[in-house]
C-alpha cells in the first residue's frame, strides 16, 4: 500500500509511456504513492499557443514551514530503436541486479526513490516538522514552456514558497554518491553578421571581403581566454558553433558572412557584463587592419539570441551541509561539489529557493537500454531518508 519500496514504485512509473509531452499515467502512479502518506495533490495543466497543453504535478505535505522541495519530471526522451533495446523500454524487467527502462535513471528513479524515503521517514517519525513538496513537471525533456516555470508560477500564486529544493536529476558520472550539484554556468548565444562588398576575386580593392573580417572577428572572442575560473566554476569557454558564407562561386567575393557561437560562463560575469566585454572584443578586432591593411573597420551587427540562461551557486549550508553528510553516512564517501554540465530546471528554482541536485548515475540516461543497478535505488533511498532527517533538523536551528 504505501510506497517504501522504492523498486516497486520505479517500475511502475517505467510501466507508464510518459514520452513528453504524454502524461502516460505517470502523474496518476505518483498522485497514488504520494495521496496515502497525506499529500494533498494538484495536477496542473499548463497550456501555450502553439504547444502541446502539458500536465504537472504539485504535491504538498503537511502546512508549516519549513518547507522542503523535491523537483523532478516524468517525462521521459522517446526509445529509439525499440528493437534494440534488450528489455522492452516500458516494461521494468530486472535481469542481473539492474533494472530496465526508459527514465530508469532520467528521472523516474529518483522521484521512486523520494517518494520511498518520504514514505519511509513518515512510517518511522510520523508527519515532518515542517512540509516537503513534490514539484513535478511533464515537460522538461521537450520545450520547457509548460513545464517547471509554469508550475512554480502557479504554485507561488497560490501561496507557495519554499526554504530549499533537491533536483533529483541523475547527477554522478560514475557511481552513486560521486557529485552533488551546487551550481550552473550561465548559457549565452550570439550570432555575428559582417558585412562586405562582392566582386571579382582576382579585383579585390574593388570589393572587401567580409570572410578576412569574420576571421578576425571570430579569432577576437576564442582568444585570450575570458577568465581562468573560479573557486567553483571552471573558465568560462566559448566556443564558434557555425560560420557561414554560401557563396559557391571561386572567383567572386561573397557581400556577406555569419556565425553563430554560445558561451557557458561563470561567475566572473553576468550575462550584461560578458555581453559588454564580447562588444570590445569585436570592436577592437574591427579596427585591427591585421588581415584587412588600410581599410574601414570592419562593418558588424550583432544579434544576441533570447533569454540567457544565468550562472547561479548555491551557498545554503543547511541544504549542502545536509546532502553531503547524508551520502557521506550512507556511502562512506564525501561527494564532490560540482557547477559541471548543462543546464537544468535549476535555472528556474534558483530563483524561488536554494537548490541542489542529487539522484543517480548518469551513465545510460537516453541511450538504449537505459537501467539503473537495483542496489543503487535502495542506497539512493537510504541518502534522501538520512538528508531529510537532517534537513528538518539543520532547518529547524
Ligand atoms: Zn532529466
Amino acid at each position: 500500500m504505501t510506497a517504501t519500496n522504492p523498486v516497486a514504485n520505479l517500475q511502475t512509473l517505467i510501466r507508464c509511456p510518459s514520452v513528453t509531452p504524454a502524461e502516460g499515467g505517470a502523474l496518476s502512479a505518483l498522485e497514488a504513492m504520494l495521496s496515502p502518506l497525506g499529500f494533498k495533490v494538484d495536477r496542473v495543466v499548463a497550456k501555450e499557443a502553439g504547444t502541446p497543453d502539458v500536465e504537472n504535478l504539485y504535491a504538498r505535505l503537511g502546512t508549516e514551514g519549513p518547507h522542503l522541495m523535491f523537483a523532478g519530471h516524468t517525462d521521459v526522451v522517446p526509445v529509439g530503436d525499440e528493437g534494440a533495446w534488450t528489455h522492452p523500454p516500458f516494461a521494468a524487467e530486472i535481469a542481473n541486479g539492474e533494472l530496465f527502462g526508459r527514465g530508469a535513471v532520467d528521472m523516474k528513479g529518483g522521484i521512486a526513490c523520494f517518494a520511498a524515503a518520504v514514505a519511509r521517514h513518515v512510517e518511522k517519525h510520523g508527519a515532518p516538522k515542517g512540509s516537503i513538496s513534490f514539484l513535478i513537471t511533464g515537460d522538461e525533456e521537450g520545450p520547457s514552456i509548460n513545464g517547471t516555470i509554469k508550475l512554480l508560477q502557479w504554485a507561488t500564486e497560490h501561496g507557495e514558497t519554499w526554504d530549499a529544493c533537491v533536483v533529483g536529476e541523475p547527477t554522478n558520472p560514475n557511481k552513486l554518491g560521486d557529485m552533488i550539484k551546487i551550481g550552473r554556468r550561465g548559457s549565452l548565444s550570439g550570432k555575428i553578421v559582417v558585412h562586405g562588398v562582392q566582386g571579382h576575386a582576382a579585383y579585390p580593392h574593388l570589393a572587401d571581403n567580409p570572410v578576412r573580417g569574420m576571421l578576425q572577428l571570430t579569432q577576437a572572442l576564442m582568444d585570450p581566454p575570458f577568465d581562468a575560473g573560479t573557486d567553483n566554476f571552471q573558465p568560462s569557454n566559448l566556443e564558434v558553433t557555425t560560420i557561414d558564407v554560401g557563396n559557391p562561386a571561386t572567383n567572386v567575393i561573397p557581400a556577406r558572412a555569419s556565425a553563430s557561437f554560445n558561451i557557458r560562463f561563470n561567475d566572473t560575469w553576468t550575462a550584461d557584463t560578458l555581453q559588454a566585454d564580447i562588444i570590445r572584443r569585436l570592436d577592437a578586432a574591427a579596427a585591427d587592419g591585421a588581415l584587412r591593411p588600410g581599410r574601414e573597420p570592419v562593418k558588424y551587427e550583432i544579434i544576441w539570441a533570447d533569454r540567457p540562461s544565468h550562472v547561479f551557486l548555491t551557498r545554503n549550508n543547511a541544504l549542502i551541509a545536509s546532502l553531503s553528510s547524508a551520502v557521506e553516512s550512507v556511502t562512506g564517501a564525501s561527494p564532490a561539489l560540482s557547477t559541471a554540465g548543462g543546464t537544468s530546471d535549476a535555472r528556474f528554482i534558483k530563483d524561488y529557493c536554494p537548490v541542489v541536485e542529487f539522484g543517480l548515475v548518469g551513465q545510460t540516461m537516453h541511450m538504449v537500454d537505459e537501467r539503473v543497478a537495483v542496489a543503487d535505488l535502495e542506497t539512493l533511498t537510504a541518502i534522501y531518508e538520512t538528508f531529510i532527517e537532517r534537513w528538518f533538523e539543520n532547518a529547524g536551528v
